[in-house]
C-alpha cells in the first residue's frame, strides 16, 4: 500500500491509499479544488478513485466530499448515524454512491480490507479505520478524546499508525480558546493529547509498532516541533531506541510525503 497524508488538521484533513489498482480517499475535508490539486500532487487522478471513506460528519472532514462525489462519479462510504448527519452538508450524492457500512464489520473497497472501529468523539458515530492488503496494515486513528483498551488491540502491530497528536495540554490550558471549547477538547469526546499519543506508542511498542506519523495537530495549542520531541521524549524515557523508529508529523497545509506499507 501507498499512503499519503494530504491535508490534517482542524482547517481540513484527507488522505490517500493506494493499493493496486484501488485508491481510496479518506475523508475530503476541504473544498474540491484543494483536494484535486492534492491528488495530482501525489499522482493520483481524482476520477481514478474508488471510493472516499468518512471517519465522521464534522465540516473539517466532509467539506468537499459532496463536490468530489458528483464530479468524479465516486462511491462515498460511511455508517449509518454518520450518513444521516452528513447528508443535509454535502448537497446530493447519487444513490449508486451512497454506500453504508456497519462499525465493527470489516468490508472491501477493491483490493483492500477496510475494518471501521468505534472512537470517542463528539460526532454521530465516529470511527477510525484499519486498511489492511497483502499482510500489511495501517492503522488510521484520529479525532479520539482517549484510548481504550480497544483501540490498543486495533493499532496493535500496525505497520503504520496515522495517529493523533491534537494538542499540548499547558499550551491548551494557557491559550486563548474558551472555556468551553478547552473543557470539550480535553473531554473524553474530544482530541488526543500530545501526552496521550506518547504513551500509546509506548504501549505499541512491544507489539511490534515501528512507524507512526501523528497527525490533526491543533495550530493554536501545538507544533509540529512541539508534538514530535513530545512522542521522541515518551519513546526515549521508555528506553525505546529512536534509531529503531520512524516517526513523522503530517502536515496541516500540504502533503506530507508519501509513505510505502
Ligand atoms: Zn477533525
Ligand atoms: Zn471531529
Amino acid at each position: 500500500m501507498i499512503f499519503s497524508p494530504l491535508y490534517s488538521g482542524s482547517t481540513g484533513n484527507a488522505s490517500v491509499l493506494t493499493a493496486g489498482k484501488t485508491r481510496i480517499l479518506v475523508d475530503g475535508g476541504l473544498p474540491g479544488k484543494a483536494l484535486t490539486d492534492a491528488l495530482n500532487a501525489v499522482g493520483v487522478d481524482p476520477a481514478s478513485l474508488s471510493g472516499i471513506v468518512i471517519t465522521h460528519e464534522h465540516s473539517d472532514h466532509i467539506k468537499g466530499v459532496g463536490v468530489m462525489s458528483r464530479k468524479y462519479d465516486i462511491p462515498v462510504y460511511a455508517n449509518e448515524n454518520t450518513w444521516k448527519a452528513m447528508a443535509p452538508l454535502i448537497g446530493g450524492v447519487a444513490m449508486k454512491n451512497v454506500r453504508t457500512f456497519i462499525t465493527g464489520q470489516n468490508f472491501y473497497i477493491g483490493d483492500v480490507d477496510l475494518t471501521p472501529f468505534p472512537l470517542s468523539h463528539d460526532a454521530a458515530e465516529p470511527v477510525g479505520y484499519v486498511f489492511f492488503h497483502k499482510g500489511s496494515r495501517l492503522v488510521y486513528m484520529t479525532d479520539t478524546g482517549r484510548v481504550t483498551e480497544a483501540l490498543r488491540e486495533k493499532a496493535a502491530g500496525a505497520d503504520l499508525l496515522f495517529l493523533e497528536s491534537n494538542h499540548d495540554v499547558d499550551l491548551l490550558r494557557t491559550g486563548p480558546y474558551p472555556e468551553k471549547l478547552k473543557r470539550r477538547i480535553l473531554s473524553d469526546r474530544g482530541h488526543l493529547s500530545n501526552d496521550a499519543a506518547g504513551e500509546l506508542l509506548i504501549k505499541l511498542y512491544p507489539t511490534g509498532v515501528r512507524r507512526a506519523i501523528l497527525a490533526h495537530l491543533s495550530r493554536e495549542n501545538n507544533t509540529e516541533d512541539i508534538a514530535l520531541g513530545s512522542a521522541r521524549a515518551y519513546l526515549n524515557a521508555a528506553g525505546i531506541p529512536l534509531d529503531d523508529y520512524f516517526l513523522a508529523v503530517a502536515h496541516y497545509d500540504r502533503v506530507t510525503g508519501i509513505f510505502e506499507i
